[in-house]
């Protein structure tokens, strides 16, 4: 069982790092710190580090550490939730001893001679969840209830088609066993500020949708000045968007200024969109992808690529 051979591999290592994607969701912070804290629990001389670029809305998830005095070729380095090597948030990913990979995105790098990647998976904390559950790793309160975090926000709150009965089984047990206050973490998760909810609003009032069902917008600097809110705050909203009946694929681009690169959070009911976006530096899952462009020519080509990717769709399902 491969649980219990990450088990084993975890077992020998004294100093351990765990790392995630750039741009992390709950879902790749909270799968980081759980699996931390749960190492932490069962071997507590061991040094154990979740590392990489904080975000100040998922603090409530847990601190993450510095990587200050690590030595690479000693350490383990497990990678949770990204399936490609260029987006790992660690520094000096090949001096590693060894590398192991938990992930539930479509496979593309290889990492380590250790790889747990299934697709069957809402989301990256399901898996630990089973791993914890399936070794001798222990849980305790705070690690359940950031392996739910993770759950209820990468399966959209067991929505997305990733939900399967076994989401539902582990989450029971998280509950039941751990105690978990779901009203705090629903506020957590989905309280937000009034101008954050008029931003979508203005985002439903103002996409485009082409005559085959593609709704897109191109959100500028002076939208996100004049509502107030963070430049990732449409990324977080492009789930909401699930569910109209009008629109097969959706898309949003907004321009990150310090990168100099537009990044678009891409949606679908209908067509596979993740081998479009891997065209445009992007991938991700089948009907929730991403990219990241510099020019925005290569934008409007990412755009009319799901344009007719909905179209073909269409005329398929008639
Ligand atoms: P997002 O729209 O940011 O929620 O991303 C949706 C999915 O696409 C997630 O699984 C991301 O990990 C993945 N993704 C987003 N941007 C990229 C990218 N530039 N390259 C590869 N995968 C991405």
């Amino acid at each position: 069982m491969i649980e219990k051979n990450i088990y084993k591999i975890i077992s020998k290592y004294d100093s351990i790092i765990l790392a995630r994607h750039i741009g992390p969701d709950p879902d790749a912070i909270a799968s980081q710190i759980a699996l931390r804290d749960s190492i932490r629990l069962t071997f507590p001389k061991k040094k154990v580090s979740a590392v990489g670029v904080g975000v100040s809305r998922f603090k409530y998830i847990g601190s993450l550490d510095k990587l200050d005095g690590i030595k690479e070729e000693e350490s383990l380095l497990i990678v949770l939730d990204v399936p490609n090597i260029w987006r790992v948030d660690v520094p000096n990913f090949d001096k590693y001893k060894e590398v192991i990979k938990i992930d539930h995105h479509p496979y593309e790098d290889q990492m380590g001679k250790c790889e747990w990647v299934d697709t069957n998976y809402s989301s990256t904390c399901e898996m630990i969840t089973d791993l914890i559950f399936n070794t001798k790793l222990k849980m305790n309160e705070e690690i359940a209830r950031n392996l739910y975090v993770g759950i209820v926000t990468d399966s959209d709150r067991f929505l997305l088609t990733t939900t399967s009965s076994h989401t539902l089984l582990v989450c029971s047990k998280l509950i039941n066993d751990y105690n978990i206050n779901l009203t705090e973490i629903y506020n957590h998760i989905y309280q937000r500020p009034l101008n954050e909810f008029k931003f979508q609003a203005y985002l439903a009032l103002n996409m485009s949708v082409t005559e085959n069902g593609f709704a897109y917008i191109k959100i500028t600097n002076e939208m996100i000045k004049e509502f107030n809110v963070d430049s990732g705050t449409a990324s977080n909203m492009v789930n909401n968007f699930n569910f109209i009946k009008d629109y097969v694929a959706w898309a949003f681009v907004s321009y990150d200024e310090r990168q100099e690169l537009y990044k678009v959070n891409i949606r679908s009911r209908g067509p596979v969109i993740n081998e479009i976006a891997t065209k445009y530096h992007g991938g991700g899952h089948k009907y929730a992808s991403g990219a990241r462009i510099s020019n925005e020519e290569d934008v409007d080509k990412l755009f009319k690529e799901l344009d007719d990717a909905c179209k073909k769709y269409n005329e398929e399902a008639l």
